[in-house]
């Protein structure tokens, strides 16, 4: 398609010519380790081939027991495993792309009691000191990695991905803060590159020519200590020689204490690392990071940032991203948001990976949308996601669905969230599920509130209750003051707030509530620029990690959070975002109060006691983001007229109710009609 013409040009890697520049960056699925995980993989994998990806490459793989994530993480060391690793490269074959196998030790990140590294210090984001390699442990685990690559080719791979970035293993090796050796593998930066090189030559030499070698590369570690881009280059201008095809640009570790894959960080933002790594390299490159639409990916293609690009998240959104772009229909593509809440989330805490705007991602064999035998008249009440997922999913199964929806937008609370500086992402959310009711042929009715006495005037077979969630009103005393209001009216524009605020709640839209009120200017999250400004990120070649200190970004608003809990506050926040979000309000100036409980709320502010100790805040306005409770007024109706109804998301449940339960309980119910 001429719009994404540097997109579908051909690209040669050692020897393979790829019919597109998307390849799909390694991902771990939960599956790995997972009973029947293989067979639910190689659905995964297929669906993506099919949806026109040029080259997958697996999730991580330990080439040895020592460089496994845990005590249950996948290793391939042995023969008897092949016969699983097959399915995967067959059904990928099958769907016409490629499959590379990526090999990852986990160094110092494993969560076993064998751990190790190239220094015995403990990350500071795991509790286990790893035990310092001996030269002889260097030397078994390069052969570990030669023995793991012809097993992989044994069993039908295409090739292998190095994985050298992300602070595991190779990555140690290379930064003076992880490696403070001082033998053939440490010492100077020159030493410091001997292990993974000696790796990419092993590996290759176990390849032989033909297979594709890719190294995954740090562009730009993001730790104190990391290493210098002067380093970074040089060692990037050193694979090409031991035997690398193509490297992959990786950004920061996963102790870093920058953003970098979350929503609020810009999309591209790391692209100008990218672009260095590929002016040393002398092989392709590919762009990684917060590449969530064809444009973007045509953009960095086009400008010579990069000669492909590797997708992850974006691929679990939707598995037909490149088919999408490839037909001229963009705007039909499932964006990745940059949540983080069913994907890394569920990765890192042992739980099956997922998307929330996609909850098909990883369970295509048993969440299944297939054509009705019998087409019903559906009704679906509510346009929050759990409605917006519901309407869709049952019209693409063939249903004659009407959906209703009082307000006169589409959204629900999620219209909401897209307010919020930092989370713009999800308004693609509800680009694409407009486009799908339409698609769908799902009828539309905004602006009218549905009644169990007018959907069985209509005649429906059945509906779908999906009525969500107001704001919580907590009866304190004083709550009808004037200076109170809750978040969605503040988020809507529907109440005025002043200079000085109290915010009673610290959870999630708490946060984002202290974001919204504290923005002074764009959001950083729409500029590389301020973005890197912003985090201390810098492209000087001689600064370490190229991180400085983030700057200070003081409110002129002053605004006060509070909680009953005593607990950390946003404690509960998402394991890969909350500290972005408690970093944030911290940046700004916003003031936290915990363990407090609301006297009485007057004209002039609110009155509190912490610790038995009374005093008064004195506010303009009083932002309650108290929680939620269901709005669910249908279903003891319906019943009573017959009519079968499900209710699913805010409706059923609103206590930690978030949009990924609401979209999953939605489809699910699609499903099951
Ligand atoms: P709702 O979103 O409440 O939608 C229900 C809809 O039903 C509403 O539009 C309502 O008008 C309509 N309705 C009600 N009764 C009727 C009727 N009788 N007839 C017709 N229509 C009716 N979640 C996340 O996962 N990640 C986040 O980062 C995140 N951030 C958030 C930030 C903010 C500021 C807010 C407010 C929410 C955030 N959420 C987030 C929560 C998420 O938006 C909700 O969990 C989700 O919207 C709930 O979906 P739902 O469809 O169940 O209900
Ligand atoms: P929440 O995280 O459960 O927080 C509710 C807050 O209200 C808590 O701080 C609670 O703390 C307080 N509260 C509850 N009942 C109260 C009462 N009767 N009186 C006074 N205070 C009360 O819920 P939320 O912030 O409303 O968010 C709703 C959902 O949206 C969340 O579950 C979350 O999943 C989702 N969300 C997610 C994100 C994200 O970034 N992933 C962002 C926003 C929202 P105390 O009881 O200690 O006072
Ligand atoms: Fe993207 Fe969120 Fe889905 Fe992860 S869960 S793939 S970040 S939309």
């Amino acid at each position: 398609m001429a719009r994404f013409e540097q997109l579908f040009t051909p690209l040669t890697i050692g020897g393979h010519t790829l019919p597109n520049r998307v390849m799909m960056g390694s991902m771990h699925l939960g599956l790995e380790e997972a009973p029947g995980g293989f067979e639910r993989m190689a659905a995964f994998y297929a669906e993506r081939a099919l949806g026109g990806v040029a080259l997958v490459v697996t999730g991580g793989i330990s080439p040895n027991q020592a460089g496994r994530p845990g005590v249950v993480g996948a290793v391939l060391d042995d023969e008897s495993q092949l016969a699983e690793h097959r399915l995967l490269t067959e059904a990928v074959h099958a769907a016409g792309s490629k499959i590379l196998l990526q090999l990852l030790h986990f160094g110092r990140y494993a969560e076993h009691d064998d751990l190790v590294a190239p220094s015995p210090l403990r990350s500071p984001i795991k509790a286990r000191v790893p035990r310092e390699m001996s030269d002889a442990d260097v030397r078994q685990t390069i052969a570990d990695f030669g023995r793991a690559t012809r097993l992989a080719l044994a069993a039908g791979y295409d090739g292998i991905e190095v994985m050298g970035s992300e602070g595991y293993l190779l990555n140690e090796f290379l930064a003076p803060a992880t490696n403070q050796r001082d033998d053939a593998w440490g010492g100077d930066a020159e030493r410091r590159r001997a292990f993974p090189l000696a790796v990419v030559r092993e590996v290759r030499s176990a390849l032989g020519a033909g297979p594709i070698l890719s190294v995954r590369v740090s562009a730009v570690d993001l730790i104190p200590g990391g290493s210098t881009g002067d380093e970074t280059l040089a060692y990037a201008g050193e694979l090409a020689g031991a035997g690398a095809d193509l490297l992959v640009t990786g950004i920061g570790w996963h102790e870093s204490r920058v953003p970098t894959i979350a929503t609020s960080v810009p999309r591209a933002a790391f692209a100008e690392f990218t672009r260095a790594l590929r002016g040393a390299a002398g092989i392709p490159v590919a762009a990684a990071n917060r590449i969530n639409t064809p444009e973007v990916a045509e953009r960095l293609l086009a400008d010579g940032t990069a000669d492909l690009v590797a997708l992850a998240r974006p691929l679990l959104a939707d598995p037909a991203f490149v088919a999408k772009a490839q037909a001229g229909t963009p705007d039909a593509i499932n964006t990745c948001i940059g949540c983080n809440q069913a994907c890394l989330d569920h990765a890192l805490s042992g739980r099956i990976t997922s998307c929330l705007v996609n909850p098909r991602a990883c369970h295509e064999t048993q969440l299944v949308l297939g054509p009705t035998r019998s087409a019903r008249k559906i009704a679906v009440v509510g346009a929050g996601p759990a409605g917006l997922a519901a309407a869709t999913a049952a019209g693409e199964r063939g249903h004659r669905v009407t959906l209703f929806e009082a307000r006169n937008e589409i959204g629900g609370q999620f219209d909401l969230a897209r307010r919020i500086p930092g989370k713009e992402e999800f308004s693609e959310t509800l680009r694409y599920f407009t486009g799908e009711l339409e698609r769908r042929g799902v009828e539309v009715r905004t602006g009218t509130r549905a009644t169990a006495d007018a959907l069985a005037a209509e005649g429906f077979d059945e509906v779908i209750i999906a009525s969500g969630v107001m704001p919580r009103r907590p009866a304190i005393p004083g709550a009808e003051s004037s200076i109170v209001a809750d978040y969605a009216e503040v988020l809507r524009g529907e109440r005025s707030v002043g200079e000085r605020v109290a915010i009673l709640g610290s959870g999630g839209i708490g946060f984002d509530v202290a974001e919204f009120l504290t923005q002074d200017g764009p959001a950083n999250a729409l500029s590389p620029e301020r973005f890197a400004e912003s985090w201390g990120v810098t492209q000087d070649p001689a600064v370490p990690g190229g991180v400085l200190r983030p700057r200070p970004e003081i409110s002129r608003r002053r605004v006060t959070m509070l909680q009953r809990k005593a607990t950390k506050p946003g404690a509960g926040l998402g394991l890969t975002t909350g500290w972005i979000h408690r970093a944030e309000v911290l940046r700004r100036g916003v003031e936290h109060v915990v363990g407090a409980s609301y006297d009485e709320i007057t004209e002039r502010g609110i009155r509190i006691t912490v610790d038995g100790v009374t005093r008064e805040l004195e506010v303009d306005t009083v932002v309650l983001c108290t929680g939620q409770e269901s709005v669910e007024e249908l279903s003891a109706a319906l019943a009573a007229l017959g009519i079968p109804a499900q209710v699913v998301g805010g409706a059923l449940l609103a206590g930690e109710l978030d949009a990924k339960r609401a979209i999953k309980q939605g489809t699910e119910a699609a499903a099951a009609l």
